[in-house]
C-alpha cells in the first residue's frame, strides 16, 4: 500500500483538454499546481500500434461505456495522461460566433466568452499548440476521393485545420501520434506546466471533494496500480481551490459523490454520428494521410461530414457480405473509403454515478429525437450520394433493414425511403458536452460565469461539462479556449486578493455556508 498525500494553491482533478489547460495557465501565473489523473501517464514509444492494444491501454474501459436504455449509444472517452486529446485526431475549431452570442446573451457569460478576449485566447493556443491547415501533400486517398465528391456535389468542403503541423501522415491518431506531431495536452500543455513547476499525480483517481465551513479544501480517492487494483488513499488539500475537469461523464459523477445537486448532470448533450464506407476501382490507401484531413461544415443543417481513416481491423468490420463475398471485400480493403457525419443533437440527456458503481462509474441516459434521427439519415443519405459522386463502385450505408451494399446513385433513395430507429446505426459519441453548464441562474446552471460551482467556495469546473451547450463543431479548441478565460481570471483574482493579504482571502471564504442546494459535508 502507498498512500498518497500533497498539497497546492489549486488542486486539478484530469488531465485532458480543460485540466491541462487550466494548469498550464495557472502554473504560468507562478500558483502552485497539482494535476491528478485517473489513467497513466503513457510513454509515446510503448503505444502499441493496434486497435485492441491502443483501446486496453488509453481508452475507459477499453471503449465500452454506453449509453443506458433500450438503444445503447458507444461514450468513447479516454482514461490517460492527456484525456481525450491522447486519442483524438486533433481537429480544431474556435468556438461559432452564433453559438458565442446565444451564451453571452442567454446565459449571462458574457464576461467570459467576450470576443475579444476569447480571440486572444484562441491566437495564443493557436500559436503554442502548432496549428495549420492540413496540406494536400498529408490528405492520403481518403480524404482526396471526399473533397472531390464535395466537389461534384457542390457541397462547400476545407483541409482541416489540426495541432499537429509536424503531422506526417500516419493515420494513427487514435493509437497516439508516433512522432509526437500532434500537440494532444499529454505532450504539450502538461509537461509545460510540469516545467512551470506543476506537479502530476498519475494513476490517482478522485472520488470526491472535501469540504470545511462551506469551502472546497481538497480531495480524496484512491491511488490505483497499473491493473487498476487500490493501492493506497488519496488526500491531496487545496489551499485556493479545486479545479474539477475530468470530463463531461466523469465531473459530474465526482461533484454528485461530494454531495451536490440541482443542475449537475441534468443537461448532457453530445455530437453522435456514423460512418459510411465505400469501395473504389482505385487504390485509396487508407494506411497514409492524416487521421481526419477534410470536413464539410453544414452548420445550417447542424451537422458536420469528415474524412476518418482507421485502422484495417477497424474497417474490416464495417464490410457487409459473409463467406467469400466477404474475404472477396476484404482482400480489397485498400480500396475502402470511409467519412462519417457528426450530428449536433437537440437531445439532453442525464448522467449519474452508477448505482453499484465505483470510482467514476456512470449511468448516462440518453436518447436522440426524432428531429435528431432524421439528420443522421439525412446525412449518411448526404455521404452515400459523395461517394457515388466520388466513383465508389460499392457503397455501404450501413444502416439494418436497408439493403447493405448500394451499386448505384437511385439507390440511396432506399435509404431515405423510410425513418430508421437509433438501433438500426452504428453510432457513437465522442463529443460531449454541458452536463455542467455554466451560466448566471443557479436553477438551470451548476456553474457561474466564472466557472466556479454555484453556492460553493473554492470550487471551479472546467472542462466540456461546464459548457453550455454543444457547438456544431469539434470542441477541444472551445474547451481549451473557455478554460483559458476562466483561469486566466482565477488567476488574477487570486493573484490581487493575495497581494492585498493572504490570510483574509482563506478567512473570508470560510465563512460563506455551502448553498441550501448542495448536501456537502
Ligand atoms: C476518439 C476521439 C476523437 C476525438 N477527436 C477530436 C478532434 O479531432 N477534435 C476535437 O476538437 N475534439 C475531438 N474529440 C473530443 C475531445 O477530445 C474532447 O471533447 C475533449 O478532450 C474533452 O476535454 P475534457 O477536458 O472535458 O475531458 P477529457 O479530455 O476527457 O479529460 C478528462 C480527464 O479526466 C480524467 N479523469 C476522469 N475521472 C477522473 C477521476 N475521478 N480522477 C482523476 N482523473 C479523472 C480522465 O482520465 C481524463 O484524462 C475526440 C474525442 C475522442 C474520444
Ligand atoms: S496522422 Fe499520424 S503523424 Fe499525423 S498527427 Fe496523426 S498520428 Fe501523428
Amino acid at each position: 500500500m502507498s498512500d498518497l498525500e500533497d498539497e497546492a494553491d489549486f488542486v486539478i482533478v484530469g488531465t485532458g483538454a480543460g485540466g491541462a489547460t487550466a494548469a498550464r495557465v495557472l502554473s504560468a501565473a507562478g500558483h502552485s499546481v497539482v494535476m491528478l489523473e485517473e489513467g497513466a501517464r503513457l510513454v509515446t514509444a510503448d503505444r502499441p500500434r493496434d486497435l485492441l492494444g491502443a483501446m486496453a491501454q488509453a481508452f475507459r474501459d477499453m471503449g465500452t461505456n454506453a449509453t443506458e436504455g433500450a438503444s445503447p449509444l458507444p461514450l468513447l472517452q479516454a482514461r490517460c495522461v492527456g484525456g481525450a486529446t491522447a486519442i483524438n485526431s486533433g481537429i480544431i475549431w474556435r468556438l461559432p460566433d452564433e453559438v458565442r452570442r446565444e451564451w453571452s446573451e442567454r446565459r449571462g457569460l458574457g464576461e467570459l466568452v467576450d470576443e475579444r478576449g476569447l480571440s486572444e485566447a484562441f491566437d495564443a493556443i493557436e500559436g503554442e499548440l502548432e496549428i495549420t491547415d492540413t496540406a494536400p501533400s498529408l490528405w492520403g486517398g481518403n480524404a482526396t476521393l471526399m473533397a472531390r465528391g464535395a466537389e461534384a456535389l457542390g457541397l462547400v468542403g476545407k483541409a482541416i485545420a489540426r495541432n499537429a503541423s509536424r503531422c506526417k501522415g500516419s493515420a494513427q491518431c487514435l493509437q497516439g501520434c508516433p512522432g509526437e506531431a500532434r500537440q494532444s495536452m499529454d505532450v504539450s500543455y502538461v509537461p509545460r506546466a510540469i516545467r512551470q513547476g506543476a506537479r502530476l499525480h498519475a494513476r490517482a483517481r478522485v472520488d470526491r471533494v472535501r469540504f470545511d465551513g462551506g469551502r472546497a479544501t481538497g480531495v480524496e480517492g484512491a491511488v490505483l496500480d497499473a491493473e487498476r487494483r487500490v493501492v493506497g488513499a488519496l488526500r491531496v488539500r487545496a489551499r485556493r481551490a479545486v479545479i474539477v475537469a475530468a470530463s463531461a461523464v466523469q465531473s459530474p459523477v465526482i461533484l454528485w459523490r461530494s454531495g451536490l445537486r440541482g443542475p449537475v448532470g441534468e443537461t448532457f448533450m453530445a455530437h453522435p454520428g456514423c460512418a459510411v464506407v465505400g469501395r473504389f476501382d482505385e487504390p485509396v490507401g487508407m494506411g497514409f494521410g492524416a487521421t481526419q484531413a477534410y470536413e464539410v461544415p453544414l452548420r445550417e443543417r447542424r451537422m458536420k461530414l469528415e474524412s476518418i481513416s482507421l485502422p484495417p481491423e477497424m474497417i474490416a468490420a464495417r464490410l457487409p457480405g459473409a463467406g467469400p463475398a466477404w474475404q472477396e471485400r476484404l482482400a480489397h480493403l485498400d480500396h475502402v473509403a470511409q467519412w462519417a457525419v457528426q450530428v449536433r443533437m437537440e437531445a439532453v440527456g442525464r448522467v449519474r454515478p452508477a448505482w453499484f458503481g465505483r470510482g467514476g462509474e456512470a449511468s448516462v441516459r440518453y436518447a436522440p429525437t426524432r428531429a435528431d434521427m432524421m439528420r443522421v439519415r439525412e446525412g449518411v443519405a448526404t455521404l452515400c450520394r459523395m461517394m457515388f459522386a466520388a466513383g465508389a463502385r460499392e457503397v455501404y450505408p450501413g444502416i439494418a433493414g436497408v439493403r447493405s451494399v448500394l451499386r448505384d446513385p437511385s439507390e440511396v433513395a432506399l435509404v431515405e425511403a423510410r425513418e430508421h430507429p437509433q438501433s438500426h446505426y452504428s453510432m457513437m459519441a465522442s463529443h460531449l458536452f454541458a452536463s455542467c453548464p455554466a451560466g448566471a441562474d443557479p436553477a438551470t446552471s451548476a456553474v457561474g460565469p466564472d466557472l466556479a460551482v454555484h453556492g460553493v467556495n473554492g470550487l471551479y469546473v472546467m472542462d466540456s461539462s461546464a459548457l453550455p451547450t454543444n457547438l456544431g463543431v469539434n470542441p477541444q479548441h472551445s474547451i481549451m479556449g473557455v478554460t483559458w478565460r476562466a483561469a486566466e481570471r482565477l488567476a488574477q483574482r487570486t493573484e490581487s486578493a493575495a497581494t492585498r493579504c493572504v490570510g483574509a482571502v482563506r478567512e473570508t471564504a470560510a465563512s460563506v455556508p455551502l448553498s441550501s442546494r448542495t448536501g456537502a459535508a
